[in-house]
């Protein structure tokens, strides 16, 4: 079966009954890029820019970055979508040259885009860096840990400024959802936004209380909480009504099992990791979406997450 679904993830996923989703790829650079599309992988969901600013004592300049953006965008191509992800970094993952006061609870801290709205030389270098490098591409430039509409709209003004001083044209522009706050306001931030796409490890951590990383917790923390899912619907309800796109880069969109309830809630696009291209592409394959959404509905009506996976892997069993 293994051999049979890695002959199908060279094809372009669609559910039982036909529906366009896309399965894409969760990357660092260019290297990875190349051994995800060798996997099947439709394009990137999640480019996780961190990389390029780690471990070293200045930030990189807009040539350098450049260089490696352009590098993912060349491997490819003009056809396949690149969602990059600006900066996403502070709290637990400092960086030695940005002088970032000491916090008492830095996942609560300034962190993803409030650390570039504090620092916006830093995040402007990096948006004239990926719109300079990904002119011809179908670039979507996606924000992190968004929580109010204010600060996507502070982001927005500075993307239009350098698209505008640059001669181009404002790019797709989305957020994630990582924090509550941002999924119970879906609607209005789907008035806004290109595209949303789910970052469920960091919103199950939100909405349980969670560390993500706490030995005794992070077992709990589980992503198919009906908590968790609740929140994945209002954005999967907001997004449909405002023609917008939904997609999920967390871990939990590279479980097979997990599938089927995202497709139910709304969610379009899959970024995962690059080796569960070809299970999350066969779990899609095995989707009817009508089936999906009944089963959503009950999902969310669950009182556990040992509950909504005991549902799910039922209905997993029937599928095959
Ligand atoms: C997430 O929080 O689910 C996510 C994709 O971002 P990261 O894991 O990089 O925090
Ligand atoms: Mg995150």
């Amino acid at each position: 079966r293994a051999q049979r679904e890695r002959t199908a993830a060279q094809q372009p996923a669609r559910s039982a009954d036909g529906q366009r989703i896309e399965v894409v790829a969760n990357v660092r650079h260019a290297a990875d890029t190349a051994d995800a599309l060798a996997a099947g992988a439709e394009g990137v969901g999640l480019l996780r820019s961190e990389l390029l600013f780690e471990q070293r004592s200045s930030a990189p300049d807009e040539d350098e970055q450049i260089a490696a953006y352009a590098a993912v965008a060349r491997c490819l191509g003009q056809d396949r979508p690149l969602v990059i992800r600006s900066l996403d970094v502070g709290g637990d993952k400092p960086l030695s040259y940005l002088p970032l006061p000491r916090e008492d609870n830095p996942f609560l801290g300034q962190r993803g885009v409030r650390l570039s709205l504090a620092h916006p030389a830093l995040f402007c270098t990096q948006i004239r860096a990926v719109l300079r490098a990904t002119q011809g591409h179908r670039l979507h430039l996606m924000l992190p840990m968004v929580a109010t509409l204010e600060e996507f709209r502070q982001a927005r003004a500075l993307v239009a400024e350098q698209a505008e001083q640059l001669g181009l044209a404002m790019p797709s522009l989305g957020i994630m959802i990582e924090v509550p706050s941002a999924a119970l306001l879906a609607e209005q931030f789907a008035r806004e936004v290109d595209f949303m796409s789910i970052g469920s490890n960091d919103l199950t951590q939100y909405t349980l209380a969670m560390d993500r990383g706490h030995a005794q917790l992070a077992q709990h923390a589980d992503a198919l909480h009906p908590a968790v899912l609740r929140l994945i619907g209002l954005c999967g309800d907001a997004v449909k009504r405002n023609a917008k796109w939904l997609g999920v880069c967390g871990a939990m969109a590279s479980d097979p099992l997990a599938v089927p309830a995202l497709l139910g809630l709304g969610v379009r696009e899959l970024s995962v990791e690059a080796p569960a291209v070809a299970a999350v592409k066969a779990a899609v394959a095995r989707c009817y979406l009508d089936e999906c959404r009944a089963l959503a509905q009950q999902l969310v009506e669950l009182d556990t997450a040992s509950a909504v996976r005991a549902r799910l892997s039922e209905f997993q069993s029937r599928a095959h």
